[in-house]
């Protein structure tokens, strides 16, 4: 079987002897996986934005929005949908291809939906791709989101099913793995990766690519996560993972998913320029653009096209070429947003 072909049989075994090859070897063989599916010299652009903050009751113990931990993170309910759709004009500005919306929820609930399809429809008129993560969801939540014309659904394994444990105690696995079943049977694109850093390991980072390559179908996107330490989460004092270690990551998630797009994501503040092209060689294509990365912070825009430029590597267009920008789909949905009961009041929530 060629090393490029789509397998959903991944063994450890196979998977480690990966890890293990010579850091030179294994870039290579990742480059070259890459190349048959990818043009080398384009990256795919996505900008995130928080559009509920903190507050989460959740414990995933490396998140400075749990509820659990005292990280002095300032709480915002959720955004008005008018905001939403001018921070996605101006990402759209920038040159960003998606948009990513992420609330600190469990789950969303019953009177968060509207508003949430609401921006999902006004983002998707301006002719932006569509992400979402919102947490848990059941499958009528799932179709809801669909048929707003939501492309992807975000929601992280995190790391490998032995570990997760050691993170998070109030959401299972099973869980995690059932919404992704909901977001595919609905027709929806899923971007679900995890984190390095959290003191997992080898055979950890090997499971949990093992766990995303082995779904019936690859996710398309797959987020890297490099933790980023926040005071007063539990992680705030672990290890630094090596930088070899994390580019090795990124080329094993490479071969395992070969036509995905890697997403150099949370952390890349964290990482130098040399790091972030030894990132893009090991087959990273994909990367979070703009000043925030939903709490933590991302390198200026300018900086990345700068770097972009040195590289010779250009923003991927967009994958479909689909809606032209409907300013009347735009201005629908904001007069249905003002005319319905306008913005969600954290008071009632
Ligand atoms: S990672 Fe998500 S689910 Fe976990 S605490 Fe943070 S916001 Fe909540």
């Amino acid at each position: 079987m060629s090393a490029t072909a789509l397998r959903h049989d991944w063994t450890l075994a196979e998977v480690r002897a990966l890890f293990q090859q010579p850091f030179n070897d294994l870039l290579f063989q990742a480059q070259s996986v890459h190349r048959q599916h990818f043009d080398p010299n384009r990256v795919q652009v996505s900008t995130l934005l928080s559009i509920k903050t903190g507050a989460c009751p959740e414990d995933c113990k490396y998140c400075p929005q749990s509820g659990h931990y005292n990280t002095g993170l300032e709480k915002e309910k959720l955004m008005e949908v008018q905001k939403v759709l001018e921070a996605a004009a101006e990402a759209k500005a920038i040159g960003s291809t998606r948009f990513c919306m992420g609330a600190a929820w469990k789950h969303p609930s019953a009177k968060d939906m509207p508003y949430v399809l609401q921006m999902v429809q006004g983002v998707k008129a301006l002719g932006l791709e569509t992400c979402m993560t919102l947490g848990r969801l059941d499958q009528e939540q799932t179709r809801a989101l669909a048929d707003a014309g939501l492309d992807y659904y975000n929601h992280n394994l995190d790391t490998s099913p032995e570990f997760y444990g050691n993170i998070i105690t109030t959401r299972t696995y099973g869980e995690r793995l059932q919404t992704l079943a909901y977001v595919r049977e609905a027709g929806m694109k899923i971007c679900s990766g995890g984190i390095l850093g959290m003191g997992e390991s080898v055979d950890d980072r090997a499971g949990l690519l093992i766990q995303l390559a082995n779904l019936p179908e690859h996710p398309e996107s797959v987020p890297i996560n490099m933790l980023v330490k926040v005071q007063g989460t539990p992680l705030a004092e672990e290890k630094d993972v090596d930088p070899f270690d994390f580019i090795r990551t990124l080329a094993v998630a490479r071969i395992l998913m070969p036509k995905s797009h890697v997403r150099l994501s949370a952390g890349r503040e964290q990482m130098n320029e040399q790091m972030q092209s030894l990132a893009f060689l090991a087959g990273a294509n994909s990367i979070f653009y703009g000043e925030k990365l939903l709490t933590t912070g991302n390198p200026q825009a300018d900086k990345d096209m700068q770097l972009f430029a040195r590289l010779g590597i250009q923003p991927e267009a967009r994958e479909e070429h689909a809606d032209e920008v409907h300013q009347a789909a735009i201005e629908q949905a904001l007069v249905e947003q003002r005319n319905s009961e306008l913005f969600y009041d954290a008071a009632t929530a």
